[in-house]
């Protein structure tokens, strides 16, 4: 693909497992697909969505934080995988720009809702302490719901809305809480330069679709504004008959990075960082391999001990030392033989437990 538009030379590739599309660099080789890391990306002639972005969000993200929040999210995970150390999880680490729309928009139209005003009621209680009667004042707050219309016009800026198909997914796996992970405010007009060897997500979402989401939030925002200007604190049955302007969408790129370590059975399991925050989110897996070792090296040593106990108790029954000994190394077995199924039984209820994060997100 001729790559004059996007400022540097890029390729388009596709996976041939889960079908996500990516702009590659051409020194990139065939990197792995930072979706579902289970194939390798391969050239196809084109791509359906070939403009470039407005926006690029750089990656900001400091290499101490980076290391820190790796550390900390696999700190503890119980008998680690070998490739689920820091080193190996900085070598693999792959960045990744996705794209995501921004809908700016018009809106005109009426609306109506049930508004509530908070109030504050004092009154007073009584209570016997210490031998006296001691009164307390109690401020509680109710609502008053009041029915509400009017009217809006006014236009709606940066309204964020997918541009492929798993945005919303990764978007929560990217960030803590419901509010969006990236601060899209620092922004930059998109160059090449910014881009440098990271890899894109293609955008496959048409606006059209897009702008299903995008409305929900608009409205969302819409009824917030409407409750502003009735001066109340909370709403209700927010309803409205608008008409909308054609959208005006900017399509930009968000800064992630795609890391990834080996199960048993070796699989590759992501392991994304938002690349603006260092926020860090994956699948987090016991090797069932490594505590079935220490299961079977506990199980071992409690066979040594008891082999021990029997060779004393026939060879040198008659001293009392010896017999002390026996006794000693009797109930060491007994403990060994209870622990070595422990490390088994802790990965399995582990990996049972930490099952939601799975999935392909690119
Ligand atoms: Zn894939």
């Amino acid at each position: 693909m001729s790559g004059t538009a996007w400022g540097l030379e890029l390729h388009a590739a596709q996976c041939a497992n889960c079908r996500s599309e990516f702009l590659v660099a051409p020194n990139a080789g065939a990197p792995l697909c930072p979706g579902c890391l289970a194939a390798r990306l391969e050239p196809i002639p084109a791509l359906e969505h070939t403009e470039p972005p407005e926006l690029i969000l750089p990656f900001s993200v400091a290499d101490a934080t980076l290391d820190a929040n790796l550390e900390r999210w696999r700190r503890d995970i119980p008998f680690k995988p070998a490739s689920l150390e820091l080193a190996a999880l900085r070598k693999q680490l792959m960045p990744v720009y996705v794209p995501m729309y921004l809908a700016d928009a018009s809106v005109w139209g009426t609306w109506d809702a049930q508004m509530g005003y908070d109030y504050l009621v004092a009154s007073s209680e009584e209570r016997y302490s210490n031998g006296q009667w001691v009164s307390q004042r109690i401020n509680e707050t109710r609502t008053r719901w009041e029915p509400r219309a009017g009217e809006i016009s006014r236009q709606y800026e940066n309204i964020p809305a997918p541009a492929f198909e798993n945005h919303a997914a990764l978007m929560a796996a990217l960030g803590d809480s419901n509010v969006f992970p990236y601060d899209t405010s620092r922004a930059v007009p998109y160059s090449g330069e910014v881009l440098k060897n990271a890899l894109v997500r293609a955008s496959e979402i048409e606006n059209a679709a897009a702008w299903n989401i995008a409305r929900l939030e608009l409205e969302r925002r819409a009824a917030n504004d409407c409750r502003a200007a009735a001066g109340a604190q909370r709403q209700e049955k927010f309803s409205w008959r608008a008409a909308f302007g054609e959208p005006h969408w900017t399509l930009m790129l968000l800064p992630t990075y795609v890391t990834s370590y080996s199960d048993d059975d070796n699989n590759r399991l992501p392991v994304r960082i938002n690349g603006q925050t260092g926020h860090v989110s994956g699948l987090k897996r016991a090797s069932m391999k490594k505590a079935q070792s220490w299961s079977l090296g506990l199980g071992a040593v409690a066979l040594l001990a008891f082999l021990l106990t029997v060779l004393i108790a026939l060879g040198l029954i008659l001293t009392r030392q010896a017999l002390n000994a026996a006794g000693i190394l009797l109930v060491a077995t007994l403990l060994l033989t209870l622990a070595a199924p422990v490390p088994m039984i802790v990965a399995w209820q582990y990996n049972r437990v930490n099952v939601s994060a799975k999935g392909t997100m690119l």
